[in-house]
């Protein structure tokens, strides 16, 4: 199998216990269905599903064909609906394409919606722990 984006070998691999096809040289790689909410800590919910919508996001780069269809054109999914950040989709099995970077940028999202939901600032602890000092 042969990147898409820049030519290099695809190999599999295993990143936290899950298969990934990553590339050689760009450092993208391929996950399979469900796949993708295993390598994503801690996210409550179905992200893969939350993910894919069917508007035409701008990317880095243009359409990419499905490493595991035959001659399928992949979409342009937002990430959990207003990341902006962009995921490569096939809509007939399910796959990812993951750009370089995108994991970490994935993660750090997850988080953030986990703070601000149910997780209070670390300004609001220092605010309370200095009220309940003894005058
Ligand atoms: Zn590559
Ligand atoms: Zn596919």
């Amino acid at each position: 199998m042969q990147c898409q984006i820049c030519d290099k070998t695809i190999t599999p691999k295993i990143s936290n216990n899950v298969e990934i096809f990553s590339c050689t040289g760009c450092s993208g790689f391929w996950i399979k269905k469900g796949n993708l909410n295993k390598l994503i800590a801690h996210a409550s919910g179905d992200i893969e599903f939350s993910s894919i919508d069917h508007h035409m996001h701008k990317d880095t780069h243009g359409i990419m064909k499905c490493a595991f269809c035959e001659d399928q054109a992949m979409i342009k999914s937002n990430f959990i609906e207003h990341s902006n950040i962009i995921l490569d989709y096939c809509e007939k099995c399910g796959a990812f394409w993951i750009d370089s970077g995108e994991t970490d940028k994935m993660q750090n999202y997850i988080d953030s919606i986990d703070k601000s939901d149910k997780k209070p600032s670390i300004i609001d602890i220092i605010f309370k722990s200095l009220y309940s000092l003894p005058k």
